[in-house]
This record gives structure tokens, C-alpha cells and sequence, in this order.
């Protein structure tokens, strides 16, 4: 299959897209290729020699990371976090000052309030949706704006192409966390993101059996910089694992759209319920990030919060929703982010309200998933 031709949609390049069976004895799995080390025929012949550089299993979930993003170079990673961190370690210089969003995953936090400081690095923490906000916080050393939309855990919405179109007026680079929204649903190099990134962690690879990261591009100097850190760091990705998130992309197409009608309907019912004081979902027409989210997403994902009284008691009382951290798998989760996945940031500029739950939508029926809250918010 030519994976470069436009006309190839989605659900075919989340099939096809990094594999070429031929070079692989007409193997239709990609195979496993672990192995630290390549025998080469001679010297310095440029193919694959150690596996911290390139590994072929590697190499084809990069092709396939690019090609959905409609990026020209993608790149694995070990984890989320390993490649939130190796992109800045790549992009950025000691003295540099960077933009962070105002509701962002408790992990990009960490590395950008309690890690990057120490290595000289300046951060401002910015309401993304106020373009006079961020207009106001970019410096003369600024380099980077860092944006999550939909973000983790508020769903809050940043226009992507309005925050591109700031960022380039002010020679300042944009990188959007693409997590929640997977490239099925959205696609924001084509909104003007210099680069964008996953934790291939949830919904790419889809089956809460691995951690990985992911970074996609079009830009040259970022690609060549990413390479060269990924390698220098050693954070990139291992063959097994990048051989499940090759085979959870597969299906990321109907996955993401049976999470996403989903999630609707349970938003909906969430709204109307008198226990509920407030829901965060983007495909819910009240929602403030409802007109953007409607232009740049093809659809609004599987990820609903909302505010209750007692959230913990409603997050044991559920049989169905598993209480666990992490999302994007198969099965539906529950948690309440202030006390688990977000529980570093309280008094910082990050503020989760205690009463939020946010609930990942897997693949039950979502007849079972109503009756499930059903029950539990009766608790
Ligand atoms: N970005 C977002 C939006 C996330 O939700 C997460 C993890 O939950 C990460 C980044 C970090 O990914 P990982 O846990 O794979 O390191």
C-alpha cells in the first residue's frame, strides 16, 4: 500500500501504514525484532546496527504514528513521560522560557514545575483559551508553548490553530499533548502544531497492557533533534512494546468511535442527573469548549468528567467502571483525580476540584455502563 497517498483514509492507514510485509519473509504481524544488536555485512553500511538507535519493530510504529498524525517523522517512546521529556530536553536550551497549560496531566506538571526548574528552564502557567492571556505571558526567551486538548482531567479545549497562529507571530514553537483526543479525532500538525504527542499508553495502544510515548512531526530540525535525543537519553521505545501499541492502532479507528458515542450518551445522562453539580465533556452542546472542540475534532473521545458530592464513595460504588488510574483501554475506568492522578498539584496554579470524577468509557455496552453510575451515584 502507498502510505503517503492522501486519498488512503484512517481506518486503512491504521491498518496498513509502517508495515511492509515483504521485508518481513511476507509476515502480516510485524515481527517481534528482539534483538539489542544487527550483524552488519560490512562497516558503516546505515542499517539497523544497535537498538537504542533504530529497531525494524520500532521503525514500523513510527511509520504508522507519522502517517496518522500526517506527520513526515514520528518517534517511540518508553513512555508518556519519556517522550514529554525527551521533547524538551531536544527543543529547549537552559534560560529558555516556556508556556504550560492551566489543566494539564499531574505527570507534565512534575517535569515541568519540579524537574525542568532544576536544569534552568522557566515556566508560566497560562489559561490557553484566553489568547490575550497568553499573548501577555510570551517573553523574548520564550520557545515553547506546551498545550493538552482535550486536557487531563477538565476536558478543557485549546484552539489549536488561534494558539499555532500566536506562537509563529512570536517565533515561538507549539507542541499539542494529543493523548486525549488520538490522531482519529484530531490532527493538530494540520492545525498548525509544530509537533504533537501521545502517551500511547491509552487509547493507541488501547488495552491497558503497556506503556509508551509517542512524538510526530513535520518539521526537519525537530525531527533531527528528537533522533538524536531519543538515542542520546535512551528513552525510546523497546520492541515488544511497540509491537502491542502497532497492534492496538489497528482497531484505534472503531475503537475511538464506539468510546465516543459512548461517552455522549453517559454525558448527557451525567448532565440531567440532580447529584451531578457539573460535567465536562466537549461533545455537550453547554459545554465551553463545544464550538472549537466541533471544528478541530471529528469527534469528542471517551473521557467524561464530572463534579458530585462524596466523589469517593460513588468510585467504590461502581461495579462495572473499574476504580483505577489511567485510561483509553477496553475496559471503563473511575477515579477521582484530585487524590489520585493529579494529586501533586493542590495549591499550585494546576487546580482540580476535589469533587471531580473522571470516568474513561471502554467497550461494554453502554446500556451496563448507565445503569452502572445509575447505582452508584444512589450510594
Ligand atoms: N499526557 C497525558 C494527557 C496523560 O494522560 C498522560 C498519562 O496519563 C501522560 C501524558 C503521560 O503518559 P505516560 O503515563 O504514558 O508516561
Amino acid at each position: 500500500m502507498d502510505d503517503d497517498s492522501p486519498a488512503v483514509r484512517a481506518s486503512t492507514r491504521a491498518v496498513h501504514a509502517g508495515h511492509r510485509a515483504a521485508e518481513h519473509l511476507g509476515a502480516l504481524s510485524v515481527p517481534i525484532y528482539q534483538a539489542s544488536a544487527f550483524e552488519r555485512p560490512v562497516v558503516l553500511d546505515g542499517g539497523y546496527d544497535y537498538s537504542r538507535i533504530a529497531n525494524p519493530t520500532r521503525t514500523a510504529l513510527e511509520e504508522s504514528l507519522a502517517a496518522l498524525e500526517g506527520g513526515t517523522a514520528g518517534f517511540a517512546f518508553a513512555s508518556g513521560m519519556a517522550a514529554a521529556t525527551t521533547t524538551v530536553l531536544a527543543l529547549c536550551e537552559a534560560g529558555d522560557h516556556v508556556v504550560i497549560p492551566d489543566n494539564t496531566y499531574g505527570g507534565t506538571w512534575d517535569l515541568f514545575s519540579r524537574v525542568l526548574p532544576r536544569w534552568g528552564l522557566e515556566f508560566d502557567v497560562v489559561d490557553l483559551a484566553d489568547p490575550a492571556a497568553l499573548e501577555r505571558a510570551l517573553k523574548p526567551h520564550t520557545t515553547l508553548i506546551w498545550a493538552e486538548t482535550p486536557s487531563n482531567p477538565s476536558l478543557k479545549i485549546t484552539d489549536i490553530a488561534a494558539v499555532a497562529d500566536i506562537a509563529h507571530a512570536h517565533g515561538v514553537r507549539l507542541l499539542v499533548d494529543n493523548t486525549f483526543g488520538s490522531p482519529v479525532l484530531q490532527q493538530p500538525i494540520a492545525l498548525g502544531a509544530d509537533a504533537v504527542m501521545h502517551s500511547t499508553t491509552k487509547y493507541l495502544s488501547g488495552h491497558s497492557d503497556v506503556t509508551g510515548g509517542a512524538v510526530v512531526t513535520s518539521d526537519t530540525a525537530i525531527a533531527e533533534a528528537l533522533k538524536f535525543h531519543s538515542g542520546a537519553l535512551g528513552t525510546m521505545g523497546q520492541p515488544f512494546d511497540s509491537w502491542l501499541v502497532l497492534r492496538g492502532i489497528k482497531t484505534l479507528p472503531i475503537r475511538m468511535a464506539q468510546v465516543s458515542r459512548s461517552a455522549l450518551a453517559i454525558a448527557q445522562y451525567l448532565e440531567a442527573h440532580p447529584r451531578v453539580h457539573r460535567v465536562h465533556y466537549p461533545g455537550l452542546p453547554n459545554d465551553p469548549g463545544h464550538d472549537v472542540a466541533k471544528r478541530q475534532m471529528s469527534d469528542f473521545g471517551g473521557v467524561v468528567s464530572f463534579e458530585v458530592d462524596d466523589p469517593a464513595a460513588v468510585c467504590a460504588a461502581t461495579k462495572v467502571f473499574t476504580l483505577a488510574v489511567s485510561l483509553g483501554g477496553i475496559e471503563s475506568l473511575i477515579q477521582n483525580p484530585g487524590r489520585m492522578t493529579h494529586c501533586t498539584t493542590p495549591g499550585g496554579p494546576i487546580r482540580i476540584p476535589e469533587t471531580l470524577i473522571r470516568l474513561s468509557i471502554g467497550l461494554e455496552d453502554v446500556d451496563d455502563l448507565l445503569a452502572d453510575l445509575d447505582a452508584g451515584l444512589r450510594c
